[in-house]
């Protein structure tokens, strides 16, 4: 007997499922061959932990739960979160077959919903940083802090190539050439290890979105991609092939649509292009509530949204609620014969082949020993690391870097001290918010902690006289998510940074300015009179990785992972008009060389 493995009960012979020594695909047509449709449609569910409590999803004999943006328990501690996860898990090792839950969240950056979790920085910073070997770390940190608290899965890494820094999404995407999410692939062997399952803190990864929700006209979001099947397939196409290679355990379907079909209704796409033609066979998801969109109506579910998305190759579907609706009209089109068997079969067995490899049967609560390691030193000084090597040095007349014995430095802006701020959306909260949300050190404790001499600090910079060193703006945008972050017409500074910079600038003191941004901030009025301009993206909660280049303790490396344009005017990037940007993408300067 496997160590931990529960004994069969007496006079009952274990099933052959239910022996860890048989291999993966024998024991799940076993348990396959148990299962009545009830059982397999169950599996094919994914609910929202709001809307339907453990007992409810026993009886519906649900597959999977998730906490979408941030559902998080009363209490937002790992135990609440653990207990969460066994109360769940318990209910569904309590029926007949004893199926345990897959539970999802989306660990975008960190295990984000978590308060006191190591928040990394965002894709978009990632991206500047290029180096995979450092996303694969972060992959691996993220996991364990994830499966300290149950969760099995993360809806992470975005691979979406952000082609138009109008769509709010932009942070969520390593860069907007496909070169990036490819190299970046790697965070999926970080989150899941060599092999799934391989140890406890092996969780499973999700590839999104499929495909090309970033190469939307006008970076809208959730819109139409307008491309050629050729670019389709050479830019959005790519970092997919690359995360199949890597054996994804799963790949999430883009709400957006192609050449006006939408993408949760692509039979071509889905069945053809990435289980055919891509051998992708882990769990196609769709996305929240994405199914109700596609008849027009977005508020009600329809048998034709149920049978056009599962025959288009979708085998998980993820939702708010309506679970017991969608059981009713899956069940109705498989009975009628729109919906055929082998499909439905398909999707049960690629959803079990997954709770199978992680070794859910065995191992199926939360791995409490892991616990110590939700926020830990390690991690931060990891997240820190990450922080350092995503700076982005665009200007400096030579005031940066700083000295931390001897220069006295004025700090100002409505980004130097907020957690929340410079962790942006999918930070405890699906849109992200404002203020002390979370536990780490902001952009000015960072500054306090690096330098020896004077900090002096008022957000609107006021106060400030000409006797300082150097004065430094923490400027930029504030969280959001999604379509909230969509700027049609552009992402600016606020009247109240621009009135700061003005501030310091007239005291004659060189400025260095810092975008803490999801994006390039159109800055090309007024980059002349700054000192220095380094965009810092959403560093997360360590904020000391910012002082460190500030002060020289790194000399900056990264490197723009998308063009930072002179005007709004030059965009859409995607029709290869750039023939002048402000600041070429790969651009990024160093102290010395
Ligand atoms: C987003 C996905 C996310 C899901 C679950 C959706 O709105 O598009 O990226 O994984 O919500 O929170």
């Amino acid at each position: 007997l496997t160590a931990g493995l529960a004994p069969a009960s007496a006079g009952t012979s274990r099933a052959e499922y239910q022996d860890p020594s048989l291999p993966v695909q024998q024991r799940v047509d076993d348990l396959m061959s148990r299962m009545s449709l009830r059982d397999k449609i169950g599996q094919m569910v994914q609910i929202e932990r709001d809307a339907a409590g453990p007992s409810e999803v026993a009886d519906n004999r649900i597959g999977s739960v998730l906490s979408g943006g941030g559902s998080t328990p009363e209490s937002n501690t790992p135990e609440a979160w653990a207990d969460m996860y066994d109360r769940y898990q318990r209910a569904a090792l309590d029926t007949p077959l004893g199926i345990p839950l897959l539970y999802g969240v989306d660990a975008v950056h960190g295990h984000n919903n978590l308060r006191g979790a190591t928040i990394f920085p965002h894709n978009i910073g990632l991206g500047a940083a290029g180096d995979p070997k450092l996303v694969q770390r972060i992959g691996a940190a993220t996991a364990e802090e994830v499966a300290a608290t149950g969760i099995d899965w993360t809806f992470s890494p975005c691979l979406c190539v952000a082609r138009n820094d109008r769509w709010g999404r932009t942070y969520e995407a390593f860069g907007e050439t496909p070169e990036l999410p490819k190299k970046m692939t790697k965070e999926i062997t970080g989150y899941q290890g060599k092999r799934l399952g391989e140890d406890p803190s092996s969780i499973m990864a999700t590839a999104k979105h499929y495909v090309g929700d970033g190469g939307t006209t006008g970076g809208e979001d959730q819109g139409n991609a307008q491309l050629s099947e050729r670019e389709l397939r050479k830019i959005h196409l790519e970092p997919f092939r690359k995360a199949v290679k890597r054996d994804v355990a799963s790949v999430m379907v883009s709400y957006s649509s192609w050449n006006g079909t939408r993408m949760h209704a692509h039979e071509y796409l889905v069945q053809d292009v990435l289980k055919r033609e891509l051998g992708f066979d882990g769990v196609v998801l769709s996305d929240y509530d994405a199914l109700h969109q596609l008849d027009g109506d977005d508020s009600t579910l329809t048998a034709s949204e149920v049978r056009e998305s599962v025959n288009a190759g979708l085998d998980m579907i993820m939702l708010s609620t309506d679970h017991a609706k969608f059981l009713r009209l899956l069940r109705q089109e498989v009975e009628s014969g729109d919906i055929p068997m082998r499909r439905i079969d398909d999707a049960t067995a690629r959803i079990l082949t997954k709770k199978f490899e992680m070794g859910l049967f065995e191992r199926p609560f939360a791995q409490r020993d892991l616990l110590p390691t939700v926020g830990s030193d390690e991690h931060r000084a990891l997240a820190r690391q990450a922080v350092r090597e995503s700076q982005t040095l665009l200007e400096n007349d030579g005031v940066l870097p700083l000295s931390p014995e001897e220069d006295e430095v004025f700090v100002a802006g409505s980004n130097a001290d907020d957690i929340g701020n410079q962790s942006g959306g999918w930070t405890i909260s699906w849109q992200g918010s404002s203020g002390d949300i979370t536990e780490g050190t902001t952009i000015l404790e960072g500054i306090r902690e690096v330098s020896d001499s004077k900090v002096t600090y008022d957000e609107r910079g006021d106060g400030i006289d000409g006797s300082y060193d150097a004065a430094i703006a923490v400027v930029g945008e504030k969280p959001y998510a999604e379509y909230e972050g969509d700027r049609p017409e552009g992402v600016r500074l606020s009247e109240e940074d621009l009135n700061t910079i003005a501030k310091l600038r007239s005291s004659g003191v060189p400025v260095a300015v810092v975008t803490v941004s999801g994006r390039p901030v159109d800055v090309s009025e007024r980059v002349d009179g700054w000192s220095a301009l380094l965009a810092s993206w959403l560093p997360g909660t360590q904020g000391g990785g910012v002082a460190d280049v500030l002060f020289g303790e790194y000399n900056p490396t990264g490197k723009l992972p998308v063009t930072w344009m002179r005007s709004y005017e030059q965009q859409p990037i995607n029709r290869g008009d750039h023939k002048d940007p402000l600041y070429p993408y790969g651009y990024g300067l160093s102290y010395r060389s």
